[in-house]
């Protein structure tokens, strides 16, 4: 595929089928060249109400087949996703800018295992008898109907994969908006899955701007919304979602720590931190970019880190050596130039990196930094690391903690028990112990504080996809007052 021609047949897929836009024109730009590769328009609002029109008219359909079909159905898509994979990664590294080597196993790949998961667990889901001497009730996990997705640029297709995966083989519809930046593997998703034997209107996808995303959240067939975005718009799509009762998923923005103790194998944390700071030039929401690293290793740390990032290999995403790709916009790169001349302002000691030059921002260390500077505080989204040193665990735990962000966290130590105790104490939702950025289907992802609420992943998904049902059934006589 040259970069020129991924167009796809029309920017929408409403009811089955490919339907052109009838808004806005989108442009879709390829991060590397800045070359538009693909021109789209927008949904209109009459649009919008088509596609969950679609998808409440699928809904009832879908859910009646038995779960196992819809198994079935899903794994049909994961077989086709695997034989079209090659093109797959290639779409995404042009649609995200993000290195072929990463795209190949990272993206579809792990939207695959999503669907391949959710469509074993489908016919696993059970209610309960609850027995009452007699009587009993028993309950039904029900779909909830019509939910909308909404993605952010940095994982497109794997964002599409996880939200859909479970609400469709719960039985739900889903209408799905990808970011305005990435509109295309959403696109190829929707055609897969008709190609598996999905029924018509099950999964659509509609493009757009903010706009589109909050006239889908609040449209009346809308059940549940489940956004992956940032702090200030998940405030706003659940503010909106709650005026209609919808359930929702969040998964939002991060500031996680890593925190390196004397004892840890200095490789390992070395590379847990490179990982977690540059892959994907930094743009993964679970990143540890405040680096905690203690006294007796803080040098060595900082000095090997350098070494290793000496070594990285920037350039053109479709070349397979290529480890380090452009960020998505110029406007993205923009923001993180600034929190990087903010650093710099603020008195942090650049160790390696720096702004960079076009689309490119090199893997970037500051070290000598504060708790209360920017660049400590406020998620950059982009290839920057802050490296803070510390001395005692009960330090580290606390400054750990001083964020409103929960998203993720990782500990480095050959101390298993501090390991646990160190975990146990941090506030958020997905943690690692020597281990970073690691988020297999089977495990639950997911925030606590401003990061977010529900899990992504795993049989907790489950529930923030289906609701209970109970059902009282009298076996005796019944008994009225007159
Ligand atoms: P963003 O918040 O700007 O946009 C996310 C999505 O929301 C886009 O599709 C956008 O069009 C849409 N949107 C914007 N305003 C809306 C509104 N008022 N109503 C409905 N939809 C609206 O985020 P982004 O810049 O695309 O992505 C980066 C952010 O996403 C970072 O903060 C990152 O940490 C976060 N993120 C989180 C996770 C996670 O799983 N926790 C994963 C990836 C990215």
């Amino acid at each position: 595929m040259s970069a020129t021609n991924a167009h796809p047949p029309a920017s929408l897929f409403i009811g089955g089928e490919y339907v052109e836009g009838e808004g806005p024109a989108l442009d879709v730009r390829y991060p590397y060249t800045g070359e538009v590769i693909a021109q789209l328009r927008e949904a209109s609002p009459a649009q919008v109400e088509a596609a969950t029109r679609a998808a409440a008219s699928a809904q009832a359909e879908w859910a009646a087949l038995r779960p196992v079909e819809r198994g079935r159905i899903l794994s049909r898509a994961v077989q086709i996703i695997h034989d079209r994979a090659e093109e797959l990664a290639r779409l995404e590294t042009l649609d995200t800018g993000k290195p072929i080597q990463e795209t190949r196993v990272a993206d579809w790949p792990s939207g695959a295992e999503a669907l391949e998961y959710f469509a074993g667990l489908a016919a696993t889901v059970t209610g309960q008898m609850i027995p009452l001497g007699g009587d009993f009730v028993y309950t039904i996990r029900e779909p909830l109907g019509v939910c909308a997705g909404i993605g952010a640029w940095n994982y497109p297709s794997q964002i599409a994969c996880w939200k859909s995966a479970p609400a469709l083989a719960m039985g739900n519809a889903m209408v799905f908006k990808p970011s305005e930046e990435t509109p295309l593997g959403a696109l190829k998703l929707a055609e897969i899955f008709v190609q598996a034997g999905m029924p018509a209107g099950v999964f659509n996808v509609v493009q757009g701007r903010g706009a589109v995303g909050a006239a889908l959240v609040t449209d009346p067939r809308v059940a549940k919304v489940s956004l992956t975005g940032s702090v200030p718009t998940g405030r706003k799509v659940y503010a909106a979602a709650a005026e209609g009762m919808r359930h929702v998923t969040m998964e939002l923005g991060g500031k996680s720590p890593l925190i390196v103790f004397d004892d840890a194998s200095l490789e390992d944390a070395v590379g847990a931190a490179i990982l977690a700071n540059f892959y994907s030039s930094g743009q993964v929401c679970s990143n540890g970019t405040r680096v905690f690293v203690q006294d007796g290793l803080h040098d060595a740390f900082l000095a090997r880190l350098a070494e290793r990032c000496a070594d990285v290999r920037m350039g053109d995403p479709l070349d397979e050596a290529t480890q380090h790709g452009p960020i998505i916009s110029p406007a993205q790169a923009e923001k993180i130039r600034a929190a990087i001349a903010s650093g710099l302002a603020e008195g942090a000691r650049l160790v390696c990196g720096g702004p960079g030059e076009g689309a490119f921002i090199p893997p970037t260390v500051f070290a000598d930094a504060r708790d209360d500077m920017t660049i400590t505080r406020e998620e950059i989204f982009g290839p920057v690391m802050t490296v803070l040193r510390f001395t005692d665990e009960a330090e580290a735990v606390t400054r750990a903690n001083a964020t409103s962000f929960g998203l993720a966290a990782g500990v480095f130590t050959r101390d298993l028990a501090r390991a646990h105790r160190v975990v146990a104490a941090l506030q958020a939702g997905t943690c690692w112990i020597n281990a970073y950025n690691l988020t297999p289907v089977e495990a639950p992802f997911g925030g606590v504080k401003q990061s977010g609420i529900g899990r992504e992943n795993s049989a907790a998904a489950i529930e923030h996809y289906s609701q209970l049902k109970s059902v009282y059934v009298g076996t005796g006589p019944v008994e009225a007052p007159y």
